[in-house]
């Protein structure tokens, strides 16, 4: 099963962890430090011993109380270390030692003697049987006056240093607990203060509902990283909450649009029981609701390729076709009509698409036939293919019509939106011709633009992207 841990239990985990890391690494580097320098000045100090007594048995001078003074007196005035001395003859027979020496350390112990200057190096370390602990150094003495040679053997207890080590280590530990814990209170209260926007943020996605779509994130004073995502969100409320409101303007316009022709029917159906009828008279008024029928027919053919084309499934057929050929084509067969309303059709440029040529047929009939019902007799429709390196193709349906004002233009591709409502100028029209435009568009990965000046015509401008 995949964890299921909060953010705040992860970084105040990942917090305390490296707080742990941390701390023990400063504990081993301090605990290191002083045991190396204790050891260090240990080492120093025997060293100095030895070539002190090296100096008192090669002098001429020296009598045996220089030797006892710095044997027997010396280590007696030492309270914190213990430090012994001794001093062999060539057959290995004790001349002097510091008193109590042998208990603890026969001279066998000692290393075989050296006879070097660096004496740091040679220093032993040796616990005893009762848990003592000693450094050991033994080395060599020319003696006056002959050629005999002495043996020096020294020896320092240190153990209270080693008990020392010890309650350092001791508190080291407890630091580092106390440091962890510290740390892990911390980092949970800084985690959990950090992680209060998104606290804030599932609140309000929790009172998000269709009818509070107006809600919005304050996320002034949030950290940049959740100011973005806050705003992230708002922007997607927006577009939500545009989507619903065209939504519900679009079930109200269906229904609105569903009713006149159903009102039509009914009253024409009421009219015609109304009294006896002539044969004559019943067929007109079957021939009239055949229009309603057709009219109605077209409208639901329409949804339904718009509710087809909104599902993410939908396939397109493309194909690779002369898009100048297509567009001539086009307007041959809207001849007669542009004729018959004393409006000049032409086309012009060339390019190449790939697209479904049924689909993009569809697309320039309904800007061709929206130009043609909105340009007046004597005026001009042009349509212009073009080229574009980077982008792919245009095509480019101008008219010189009755143009569409501004506060309309940004809802001509809404579903059933229609400048007119009162349909005076265009009367079958449902107001699904642009969405379906646009959603075609869509469907091939391009877009619609319109430019328009009210008075003097509008331009619809297709863009395919390139194959
Ligand atoms: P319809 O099928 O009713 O024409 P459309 O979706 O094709 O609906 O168009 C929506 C509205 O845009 C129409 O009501 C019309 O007023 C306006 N319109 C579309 N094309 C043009 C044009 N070339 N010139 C002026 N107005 C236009």
């Amino acid at each position: 099963m995949k964890s299921r841990w909060s953010i705040v239990a992860r970084l105040t985990t990942l917090y305390t962890a490296s707080a742990f890391a941390m701390l023990m690494l400063a504990a081993i580097f301090l605990h290191w430090t002083l045991a190396v320098n204790f050891r260090r000045e240990d080492g120093q100090f025997l060293a100095d011993k030895v070539q002190l007594l090296r100096t008192i048995l090669g002098k001429t001078s020296a009598d045996a109380d220089d030797l006892k003074e710095e044997v027997e007196w010396e280590t007696a005035a030492l309270h914190f270390a213990k430090y012994y001395a001794r001093v062999l003859d060539p057959q290995n027979h004790t001349l002097i030692e510091t008193p109590g020496m042998s208990n603890d350390l026969p001279a066998a112990i000692f290393s075989v003697p050296s006879d070097t200057a660096y004496l740091e190096n040679q220093v032993a370390s040796r616990t005893l049987a009762h848990g003592q602990k000693f450094l050991l150094l033994s080395a060599m003495a020319k003696v006056a006056n002959g050629n005999a040679r002495q043996e020096i053997q020294v020896a320092l207890d240190i153990s209270p240093e080693e008990a020392f080590l010890q309650r350092y280590r001791r508190n080291l530990a407890w630091a580092v607990l106390f440091g962890v814990l510290f740390s892990a209170v911390t980092g949970a209260f800084v985690a959990r203060r950090g992680m209060r926007p998104l606290v804030d943020l599932t609140q309000v996605t929790d009172r998000i509902s269709a009818s509070q779509l107006h809600e919005r994130i304050a996320s002034d004073g949030w950290p940049k990283e959740l100011a973005s995502l806050a705003t992230g969100f708002d922007r997607m409320l927006d577009r939500l909450e545009d989507s619903f409101r065209r939504l519900s303007q679009f079930s109200g316009d269906l229904a609105h649009e569903l009713r006149t022709p159903i009102n039509n029917l009914r009253g024409e159906a009421g009219v015609a029981l109304s009294q006896s009828r002539t044969p004559e008279e019943y067929r007109r008024t079957l021939e009239s609701s055949l229009e309603e029928y057709a009219r109605l027919t077209r409208l639901i053919d329409n949804l339904l390729f718009l509710a087809r084309a909104d599902s993410p499934a939908v396939d397109i057929a493309r194909v690779r076709f002369d898009a100048r050929k297509a567009v001539d084509a086009i307007c041959e067969y809207y001849d007669a009509l542009a004729e018959d309303r004393g409006v000049k059709i032409s086309c012009e440029g060339q390019g190449d698409l790939h697209a479904d040529p049924v689909l993009f047929r569809q697309v320039v009939s309904n800007l061709l036939s929206n130009a043609l019902n909105h340009t007046p007799r004597g005026g001009q429709v042009l349509v212009s293919v073009c080229e574009h390196e980077n982008h792919g193709l245009e095509v480019r349906v101008n008219d010189t019509g009755c143009g569409i004002s501004s506060e309309h233009l940004p809802r001509i591709f809404d579903r059933l939106y229609r400048v007119d409502p009162a349909r005076s100028q265009h009367p079958d029209g449902a107001g699904l011709g642009l969405s379906i435009v646009k959603s075609i568009m869509t469907l091939h990965d391009g877009s619609v633009e319109v430019q328009s000046e009210l008075g003097k015509g509008s331009r619809f401008i297709l863009k395919f992207p390139s194959a």
